[in-house]
């Protein structure tokens, strides 16, 4: 029953920008090494916000990590009595981030995966639904909306490329985007929303009544 020694499985840790992604993995990567595990963190080279040999949250927490061009990378760079693999932002990597973390966790690694679920519009973030499906466990963080204040489970982007022909990855932090709710959320794609009505009426609206689609 060899199987039965090996731990390895993968968890993702998802949600909007400033949702304490970074900070959950950072919280589990800290108590891994309490443990005496061996850590190794990844992160794509596009992400250079704040350093690009360390993985950080918003708040300045930060571990050391390795920049890498393409997920397969991770396969070869990967200590022999490495335990626990973190890989933040994983929304930059492409499909190959799904089978890397696969053969990690048949390698019996503890897979720790953060991403963003959503880009800017809404929409489903590369290779995260893949990952979302194939975990053992699934952790949904949700920010706190700057506009209500409600629990925030989207981002904004407040500066930068915006409209249908923006493109989704420009890398910024606090100053580019902001965490909204569903109801503050605004996509710029008019058939996500259902509806042109103003933010204010909509919001009151769908609160009210659970959907906009058959008022008249
Ligand atoms: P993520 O990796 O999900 O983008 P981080 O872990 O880097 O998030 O940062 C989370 C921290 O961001 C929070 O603990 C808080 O200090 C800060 N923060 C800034 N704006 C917000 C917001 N609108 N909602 C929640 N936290 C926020
Ligand atoms: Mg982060
Ligand atoms: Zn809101």
């Amino acid at each position: 029953m060899f199987h039965k020694t090996l731990p390895g499985f993968i968890e993702v840790i998802c949600g909007s920008m400033f949702s304490g992604k970074t900070e959950e993995l950072l919280r589990r990567l800290k108590r891994a090494q309490i443990g005496r595990q061996k850590v190794q963190v990844f992160k794509p080279a596009i992400d250079n916000r704040y350093s690009t040999d360390h993985v950080q949250s918003h708040d300045s927490s930060r571990v050391p990590s390795r920049a890498i061009e393409k997920a397969m990378d991770i396969l070869s760079q990967v200590d022999d009595n490495t335990r626990v693999v973190g890989i933040d932002e994983a929304q930059f990597f492409d499909d190959t981030v799904v089978e890397v973390a696969q053969k990690l966790a048949y390698r019996g690694i503890r897979v720790i995966v953060a991403g963003l679920d959503m880009d800017f519009r809404g929409q489903p973030f590369g290779p995260m639904p893949k990952l979302l499906a194939v975990a053992e466990q699934v952790t949904k963080l949700s920010a706190v909306c700057v506009v209500c204040g409600s629990p925030a489970t989207r981002t904004q982007r407040v500066t930068g490329p915006m409209g249908p022909e923006a493109p989704r990855i420009a890398v910024g932090a606090k100053e580019m985007y902001e965490a909204r709710c569903r109801f503050c959320h605004e996509p710029f794609e008019s058939e996500i929303r259902m509806s042109h009505l103003p933010r204010s009426s909509f919001h009151q609206t769908s609160l009210e009544t659970g959907h906009t689609g058959e008022s008249a």
